[in-house]
């Protein structure tokens, strides 16, 4: 089936349903040539959005993207990608975890150089910071968009209200307004997408990039009998991973999913990322895959969404 392509909430900017996320992978599972295989593929079947951030692998996964980007010599107004602040990667007390105006202006800088841009599409503020009022952020991801250094900025799990009050200080001063939040949302973790941001989408057009929709490989079905060799449980580094990976509730729930994507006739990721890509409020679902094999399979995700009817969707949700 042919990509699907929506706006970015009530922007113009339009996004693959599906796109391709780099964390956990570029770098510590992908090197630049897979990492460049699996973006060719990606792009192939119309993928147009990239998503990156500065602490992924410490900065060395915009260094990966940047270079697969550079071999593979695409159009630049061909593809979108982003980049995201908060962590930071050094330890110096305004480097880490913040939102000042000081690391941001130098962190976007920074993202540039690794992934060999002169721009992002979109920039997110990765988490909020409590520390810093969000009119300075807000002004500062203003600065970052007049600058021409990225197109639309967004932030990522920050709650409704947080939200609503960077929108709120830059409609009052006329700067560029946050266009997309980036949470997490897959069939274990539905909250915020569907309840607290529910008014977002209508009033201020809010668009959402949406990440772990196979909440880390659960949706998948590998974890079933434990934890398989090579997968993501299995790094290390991950292991806060496993008590959810490994839940007998949430394997119990998964293995009932696993029905109904036989019924359908597919695999139980392409099942799980179709349900995400099934909410119309969600602009874009981001996707991992540390195999390009996973990233081919998961591309098929969109031949299921017509088989979603009214009484599929009313059985996964007694599930
Ligand atoms: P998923 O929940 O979809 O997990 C992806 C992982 O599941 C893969 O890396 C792979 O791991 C496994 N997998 C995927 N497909 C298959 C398959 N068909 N068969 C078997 N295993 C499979 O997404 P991510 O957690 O990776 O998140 C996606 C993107 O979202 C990230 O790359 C990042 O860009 C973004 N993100 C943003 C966050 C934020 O705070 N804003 C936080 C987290 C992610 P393995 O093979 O190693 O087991």
């Amino acid at each position: 089936m042919d990509m699907q392509y929506r706006r970015l909430g009530k922007a113009g900017i339009k996004v693959s349903v599906l796109s391709l996320g780099s964390w956990v992978t570029f770098h510590n599972q992908v090197n630049v040539d897979s990492a460049a295989e699996m973006m060719q593929a990606a792009y192939e079947a119309g993928v147009n959005f990239f998503d990156n951030a500065e602490v992924y692998a410490g900065g060395k996964s915009e260094q990966v993207m940047g270079e697969a980007l550079k071999k593979l010599g695409w159009r630049r107004s061909s593809f979108l990608v982003s980049t995201k602040f908060y962590w930071g990667l050094n330890d110096k007390p305004n480097e880490r975890n913040t939102l000042n105006r000081k690391r941001l202006l130098e962190a976007m800088d920074g993202s540039l150089l690794r992934l060999g841009l002169d721009y992002v599409d979109l920039v997110f503020c990765h988490r909020p910071d409590a520390d810093t009022p969000i009119e300075e952020t807000a002004h500062a991801m203003h600065n970052i968009v007049e600058s021409g250094k990225a197109m639309y900025w967004g932030v990522s799990e920050w709650s409704a209200d947080e939200i609503r009050a960077a929108w709120d200080v830059c409609h009052k001063y006329g700067w560029h307004k946050p266009t997309m939040e980036q949470p997490e949302y897959n069939l274990f973790h539905r909250e915020r997408v569907e309840k607290e941001y529910a008014r977002l989408y209508e009033d201020i057009g809010l668009g959402t990039t949406i990440w772990s929709p196979l909440a880390s490989g659960l949706l998948t079905g590998k974890y079933q009998k434990g934890i398989p060799q090579g997968s993501r449980a299995a790094l290390k580094g991950y292991g806060w991973l496993k008590d959810d990976l490994t839940n007998k509730d949430n394997l119990a729930r998964v293995s009932k999913l696993g029905k109904i994507a036989k019924e359908l006739e597919c695999s139980l990721p392409q099942l799980a990322l179709a349900w995400c890509a099934k909410n119309p409020n969600v602009s874009t679902v981001i996707m991992g895959a540390s195999r390009v094999e996973q990233l081919r399979e998961n591309l098929k995700a969109l031949e299921v969404l017509p088989k979603l009817t009214e009484d599929v969707m009313k059985r996964i949700e007694g599930i």
